[in-house]
């Protein structure tokens, strides 16, 4: 069944294409200035914080930063309250924390920051999210059913092509067509058949490999602290990480990870060995004698993958692309979920100036979801510092694959250590400026304040800018 695209005189509509995170963010955003907003989404929807098929990545462990959950918030106000009601922690930075590092414990700081993650099991927080996006009534959820073509030409996108129940494909029009089908997103290929093609696209691959199991904690665990035990980054050594997060129902979602030649295994027997021998084995010390809930799940979709849609010569009207769609973030940076809000609360502040039909509109925020983007992935020189087996060929061989907290460098590292003169983590001024880049509350290049508030005072007053960067 074919049914005829209509005109723009109409109602106000917009489709999205994917139901996961992004997607009913991006239709949070997009609802007060549309009439109808329909969401397409393969799979059948669970009715509950239930797992399914197209959130693979649910089974292991996800944090979200404060930065990201405020952006939710924002977007779909009370959520947060729903999140806690149901059994997720708000667990501070860093004092909520316990963090193995190559240098030693991290200071958990005395001094509490306003920074906080959100730790619960992600199919909990998508389904409240989902939840409270499809009570409101112009949000219709088409799910069962596949996204297969964009509809219009290169100048504009007036719909998509969609195939319900795997044989009804029918035409659905729209004034604005939002792609968030994640890391699989056909939007390249769909592009390229309305003669929009040259996108580059690069991905820069650690070998992170991921095994992850849920266990009953053995005490209460109320206020246990997130445990991370992070690699030691050796030249031509496997780097082995572990990180435990308390989630809802007195649980701890564990997860394993190690680079080419150290992966965990999906082997149930080999789980609690392997965190033994991390360079600490606080975590394999906690599981020894908890209980498993799960079989261990294993995953390899850990590269840093970018599509650099805002710098494609021309652009549709009518095509916003967003999420996973646009990147994607090797998951020791725990940036994904956070850079998805980032880029629906960016699409919302742009309708509130211009509305849905404003030419322009895709290509403005095309460009603005670049930004959040970049300082997910580690912003352009990143790459350069962080990756000393740069291959000419534009391939990455070899990369610091675990990073929790966004380090630059291992001398950065260093400075995070409490030094003799100097501040440390635990510094009011310091802390709170890395604390902040953390949580994806202040960009990455407060960094450098809290990197000369621990240098010392010498470094600190000698021009890092760091004084207007974070004020005392
Ligand atoms: C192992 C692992 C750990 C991670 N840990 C963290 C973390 O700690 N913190 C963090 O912030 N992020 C983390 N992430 C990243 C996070 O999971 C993603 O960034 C986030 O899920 C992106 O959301 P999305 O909605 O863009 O994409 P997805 O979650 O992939 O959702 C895309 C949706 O689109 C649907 N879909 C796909 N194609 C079509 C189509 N053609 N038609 C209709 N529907 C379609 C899919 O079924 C799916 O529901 C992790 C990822 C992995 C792999």
């Amino acid at each position: 069944m074919t049914e005829p695209a209509e005109g723009f005189t109409g109602m106000r509509r917009a489709v999205v294409i994917g139901g996961g995170l992004a997607g009913m963010l991006a239709a949070a955003a997009v609802v007060p200035f549309a009439d109808e907003v329909t969401i397409v989404e393969r799979d059948v929807l669970p009715q509950g914080p239930e797992p399914r098929r197209g959130l693979p990545q649910a089974k292991h462990a996800h944090v979200l930063w404060s930065g990201g959950a405020k952006a939710i918030e924002r977007l779909v106000p009370g959520v947060t309250d729903r999140w806690i009601e149901a059994g997720a922690q708000k667990i501070p930075l860093m004092s909520g924390m316990v963090a193995h590092t190559p240098h030693g414990w991290y200071r958990r700081w005395k001094k509490p920051t306003p920074h906080y993650l959100i730790a619960c099991s992600r199919d909990l927080l998508d389904w409240h999210v989902r939840d409270l996006v499809l009570q409101e009534p112009r949000i219709r959820l088409l799910d069962g059913a596949e996204a297969v073509a964009l509809v219009g030409d290169a100048r504009r996108v007036t719909g998509a092509s969609v195939l319900a129940q795997g044989v009804l494909e029918r035409e659905l029009a729209a004034d604005l067509v939002i792609d968030a089908s994640g890391c699989g997103s056909r939007s390249l290929r769909w592009l390229s058949s309305l003669g929009i093609s040259g996108i580059h696209e690069r991905t820069v691959d650690s070998g992170l490999a991921y095994a992850s199991r849920i266990y009953q904690a053995p005490t209460r665990s109320d206020n246990f602290p997130v445990v991370n035990v992070q690699a030691a980054p050796r030249d031509s050594q496997p780097e082995q990480a572990a990180v435990l997060i308390p989630i809802e129902n007195g649980r701890w979602l564990v997860s394993l990870s190690g680079t080419r030649g150290g992966e965990p295994t999906a082997d149930d027997k080999d789980f609690v060995p392997f965190a033994l021998q991390l360079s600490h084995p606080l975590v394999g010390m906690l599981i020894a004698r908890a209980t498993p809930l799960t079989d261990v799940s294993t995953s390899r979709s850990t590269a840093n993958g970018r599509r650099y849609f805002e710098q494609a010569q021309s652009w549709p009207e009518g095509l916003v692309i967003l999420g996973d769609a646009v990147a994607t973030y090797n998951p020791a940076y725990g940036q994904g979920m956070s850079v998805a809000a980032f880029g629906a609360h960016l699409l919302s502040s742009e309708l509130k100036q211009v509305g849905l039909r404003e030419p322009g509109l895709a290509r403005r925020v095309q460009h603005a979801v670049a930004r959040p983007t970049e300082e997910g992935v580690g912003g352009r020189r990143r790459p350069r510092r962080l990756l000393p087996g740069h291959s000419r060929a534009g391939a990455f061989r070899r990369q610091p694959a675990h990073q929790s907290f966004p380090r630059p460098s291992d001398q950065d590292r260093r400075r995070l250590r409490p030094r003799r003169n100097g501040a440390d983590p635990g510094d009011d001024h310091g802390g709170q400026c890395h604390a902040a880049v953390v949580a994806r509350r202040a960009p990455r290049r407060r960094m450098r304040a809290a990197e000369a508030a621990f240098a010392g005072p010498s470094a600190y007053t000698a021009g890092t800018g760091a004084a207007e960067l974070c004020p005392r």
